[in-house]
């Protein structure tokens, strides 16, 4: 067999590809990922909301129970499976506050008062992937538990706001805020009996789905992008005029706040949310920028859920945002993060005195610089090239005979506003801690 010959027969180990509508997030991608995690902690913190993880399985019955039996998410798109070991009926989670709320009954956290939470996590539904929706997808969310009052409601769309206009979002123009009050279950039975009458009138127009979700879960049918019951449902009996004088009191509350603090918002009636479990204000920040993925963030009031789900009954409000179509709608409109830079890169042409050299980067970084080494051995041209690429505002270059007489020289890349020294100089390598400083605030 020749040496080509051989080569062919040598099976060829076809590599693997991730699970599609799963994505992998890497470098610089993942650097805009930080950011946007890091601003929005930064708002959550200024609310005294607190950080909450719970576990990416859970048994399928929360969410069934949860979320309701006859919704999008548990009827197509849940991933729901047995657990080979031992038979357990186990599935990733689709959204987190059945998981939160699992959680806090499990725990008793609601004895000595309300809570209140955030998260970031991975969701999973087995949905078609597109630009903005994915079968693994990643949401940032909120839940007060606890607390009745419309002030809450307002107080997580208030956080909502203030999170896209911290990040370079404008009202009106990249997004906007669409409300409704769903009321309380009696209300929304007289609205039912009256909404499944109307659709009973117009059943033709409904498909096979239409017509078996139109008593299941009547409300979902009018939840539609299909123009041609648009006419239908805009002319069926509206929810707000079944609110009773509490659910109304309640709404208007919340409205109250809004209006007080100057955020803009539309009454949809016609916005019901994917999930069973709201009543009274339900939320969505939409933008026209992200096409049928216009869905930014959802959420609303879910007082009966913690009961529904084996917990002692209490209030709570919550919202998802999507971190993709976050990320996605910020790059439409032109809003990045400044590109992450070290503060130095350390440039070694040779091994020589290579210990001490990354003893002295450790003293650096304890001091608080952050540098990047130059990886391996290539010539000076390349590795000043690289040095300029990263961004960083110096570059310390530990030449052989900068080494042997135990110095450094330290060149800056960029003019700062701070920077006063424009021209290269050398410093101690032994003493690294006392001038880390000066690389600082470049
Ligand atoms: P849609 O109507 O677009 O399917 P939804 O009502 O199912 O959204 P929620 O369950 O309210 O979505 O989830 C909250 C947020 O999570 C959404 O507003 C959206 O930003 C994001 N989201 C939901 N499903 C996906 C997905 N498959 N891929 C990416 N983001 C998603
Ligand atoms: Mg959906």
């Amino acid at each position: 067999m020749t040496a080509e010959e051989s080569k062919k027969s040598t099976p060829k180990v076809e590599p693997l590809r991730a699970v599609k509508g799963m994505n992998d997030i890497l470098p610089p991608e993942s650097a805009r990922w930080e950011w946007l995690e890091d601003k929005m902690r930064s708002v959550l913190q200024r609310y005294g909301y607190q950080n909450v993880r719970t576990p990416i399985v859970e048994p399928t019955a929360l969410f069934v129970r949860g979320i309701g039996e006859v919704t999008d998410i548990v009827e197509k798109e849940m991933y729901a499976f047995e657990d080979r070991m031992n038979g357990d009926q186990l599935a990733l989670r689709p959204e987190m506050t059945a998981g939160v709320v699992r959680a806090m009954t499990e725990h008793s956290f609601l004895r000595d008062g309300g809570k209140r939470l955030y998260y970031f996590g991975a969701m999973f539904r087995h949905e078609r992937p597109q630009k903005g929706r994915y079968r693994q997808f990643h949401q940032m969310g909120v839940e007060a538990l606890g607390f009745a009052g419309p002030d809450v409601d307002a107080e997580v769309i208030l956080m909502g706001s203030r999170l896209l206009r911290e990040l370079g979002l404008v009202d009106g123009e990249h997004f906007s805020l669409e409300l409704n009050c769903l009321g309380e279950a009696t209300e929304r039975s007289a609205h039912r009996a009256a909404l499944i009458a109307h659709l009973e009138q117009h059943k033709d127009l409904l498909d096979e789905e239409g017509q078996r979700r139109m008593y299941s879960n009547p409300l979902r049918v009018l939840d539609t992008k299909n123009p041609a019951l648009q006419a239908m449902a805009d002319a069926a009996p509206k929810l707000l005029d079944f609110l009773g004088e509490a659910s109304l009191a309640h709404f208007n509350g919340v409205r109250a706040i809004l209006d007080a603090a100057g955020i803009a918002y539309r009454i949809n009636p016609r916005l019901v949310r994917g999930l069973d479990y709201y009543n009274l204000t339900v939320f969505e920040w939409v933008t026209d920028k992200l096409g049928s993925q216009g869905t930014v963030c959802g959420g609303g009031r879910y007082d009966g859920l913690i009961e529904q789900l084996g917990g002692k009954a209490a209030p709570a409000v919550g919202f998802g945002m999507g971190m993709e179509r976050m990320l996605l709608l910020l790059e439409e409109v032109g809003v990045a993060p400044a590109a992450p830079a070290p503060d130095a890169y350390a440039i070694v042409p040779s091994s020589q005195g290579l210990p001490q050299v990354m003893v002295a980067l450790e003293a650096l970084r304890a001091a608080g610089v952050s540098v990047v080494l130059h990886p391996g051995q290539s010539s000076m041209k390349s590795q000043f090239k690289k040095a300029d690429a990263s961004g960083a505002s110096y570059a310390l270059i530990f030449g052989e005979d900068e080494v042997a007489q135990g110095l450094v020289a330290v060149k800056p890349l960029r003019w700062g506003a701070q920077s006063e020294v424009r021209t290269q100089y050398t410093r101690s390598i032994s003493s690294a801690a006392d001038w880390a400083a000066e690389l600082l605030n470049a």
